[in-house]
């Protein structure tokens, strides 16, 4: 068993191995079928990690139930034993969310993977939790509608995962992000009993939200195994833009000016020259060389209003400084665009063997005081950081790029450069992760976000939904 936490990210412990009783295997094995129940090495050490860098956790045993009912009968036994159980959808997480840390079961929702209906009437769509996000807008597109959030990993994340993280995306300014879209949920929690959140209405008030609480639960409350999300109406046209700054200051002004002028674009994203330099090298764009700072721009509707708008955003940002505007004639060339900023993380994990992305969000106008306060404790903490992000919603990517995956110095290095991120992002009035969630890698740094009294009243709420601590330990809620 390999139950270890290389790197110094979390100072939490890895507690004693979990060993399953062979009794409670017999019993897993009749409640899925002995071929979704999976135990020799090497499969397991598949689900020993996820998109985290650092953490890595193998678990005693991974599960595939078909429905609900297995779901609960899975829980109830765990429960009964005392077993630890982590819920995994495509395991595309940046925060530890599906590391087994303690091991026990993996409950993997890959076959819980229909589309169960989609009713244009009601604009709205049921789906099983292991659907990825990618089909679901696909089966919405369809029928003319429209699934908004629209997070980077969307071709293998589930529906479950978005859901359990509340996943953000590109389109969050104007759009929102999972959990405004979320309108029921069948929820199997620890002890078995199956409950179901909300429904199909889009005005419900009868009881405390708790649809809402177990979005962005993160696997540590119940497990997912139905969600019902609200469509929209697919937009006739789209198109993408982008603008070249000096700084990102200006950049930022730009952005602060698009919203004052009565615009909501559906894209407003950033890079700085380093993600610049990186996505250059990497996909041959031909962008800015001189330019601090690009900020992408996109909007979709009507057509008439999406010309009325760029040619606004176009102004905005000339007003504010840019070096350069250029916006896309079709869809192609706005997809060629879009690449700038959907190939950044790739670009920047090519410069060197470990690639640690991190979140955290500020209010709107302070982005650029962030992004300088970030250079500058790099600097100080002699790392190479590189940052991008969401610009429209102030959410912000820091990248640290290190060249061995070995330097164990400069790990530690990057864990005090990004501590000190974490709380300079508290100190401008943000917060720790915007969208990515807080799994394992984020707890270390969640109270100074929160403050103990809420602290405490999480892990009572978690009490109230796990008694024996068994959904997702040593993450949210622990
Ligand atoms: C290249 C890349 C780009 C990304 N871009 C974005 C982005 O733009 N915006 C964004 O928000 N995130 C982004 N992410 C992070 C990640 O994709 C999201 O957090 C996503 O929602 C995770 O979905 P998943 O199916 O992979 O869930 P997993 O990683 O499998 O699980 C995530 C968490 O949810 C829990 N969980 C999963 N399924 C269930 C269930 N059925 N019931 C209860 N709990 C469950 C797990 O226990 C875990 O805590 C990106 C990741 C990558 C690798």
């Amino acid at each position: 068993m390999d139950n270890v936490l290389p790197g110094v990210f979390a100072e939490l412990t890895v507690l004693s191995e979990t060993r399953i009783p062979r009794p409670v295997l017999t019993e897993l094995r009749a409640i899925a079928g002995s071929e979704n129940l999976r135990l020799a090495d090497g499969e397991l050490a598949v689900y020993a990690r996820d998109a985290t860098p650092l953490f890595r956790g193998t678990p005693d045993a991974v599960i595939a139930p078909a429905d609900a009912e297995q779901v609960a009968r899975i829980l109830r036994l765990a429960t009964d034993h005392g077993i630890p159980v982590i819920p995994r959808g495509a395991g595309s997480n940046l925060c530890a969310g599906t590391v087994p840390l303690t091991g026990g079961i993996v409950l993997s929702t890959a076959r819980m993977n229909s589309i169960l209906e989609v009713a244009p009437e009601e604009m709205l769509a049921r789906a099983e939790p292991g659907v990825s996000t990618m089909a679901l807008n696909d089966a919405a597109a369809a029928h003319g509608l429209f699934y908004p959030p629209d997070p980077g990993s969307r071709t293998v994340s589930t529906i479950g995962g978005n859901v359990a993280t509340c996943a953000g995306g590109l389109r969050g300014l104007k759009y929102g992000v999972t959990r405004n879209y979320v309108l029921g949920l069948t929820v199997v929690l620890p002890t078995g009993e199956i409950v179901r959140t909300g429904g199909r209405l889009w005005k419900d008030v009868a009881g405390y939200d708790l649809t809402r609480l177990i979005t962005g639960s993160e696997g540590t409350l119940g497990v997912i195994t139905e969600v019902t999300v609200a469509l929209l109406p697919d937009p006739s046209a789209s198109r993408t833009g982008l603008a070249y700054f000096d700084s990102l200051t200006q950049a930022g002004r730009a952005v602060s000016g698009i919203l004052a002028a009565g615009v909501i674009p559906s894209t407003l994203e950033f890079l700085d020259r380093s993600c610049m330099d990186a996505v250059e090298q990497y996909a041959h764009l031909g962008l800015h060389a001189n330019a601090g700072a690009l900020l992408l721009f996109g909007d979709d509707g009507d057509e008439a209003a999406v010309a009325r708008n760029f040619e606004r955003i176009t102004a905005v940002c000339e007003d504010s400084g840019a070096i350069g505007v250029q916006t896309a004639g079709d869809v192609t060339e706005s997809e060629a665009l879009l690449t700038a900023r959907r190939c950044t993380l790739p670009a920047l994990s090519r410069l060197g063997s470990l690639t640690i992305l991190e979140d955290a969000s500020v209010p709107r106008p302070r982005l650029a005081e962030m992004v300088a306060r970030i250079d500058a404790i790099a600097a100080r903490h002699e790392v190479t950081m590189a940052t991008f992000g969401h610009a429209g919603d102030g959410n912000l990517h820091p990248t640290c790029v290190l060249e061995s995956a070995e330097d164990t110095e400069g790990i530690a290095r990057a864990e005090r450069a990004f501590s000190e991120v974490f709380r300079t992002a508290i100190e401008l009035g943000g917060t720790i992760t915007g969208e990515h969630g807080v799994g394992a890698a984020k707890l270390p740094y969640l109270e100074q976000r929160l403050g103990k009294a809420q602290m405490d009243l999480i892990r009572r709420i978690k009490r109230t939904f796990d008694p024996a601590g068994i959904l997702n330990p040593g993450k949210l809620g622990s």
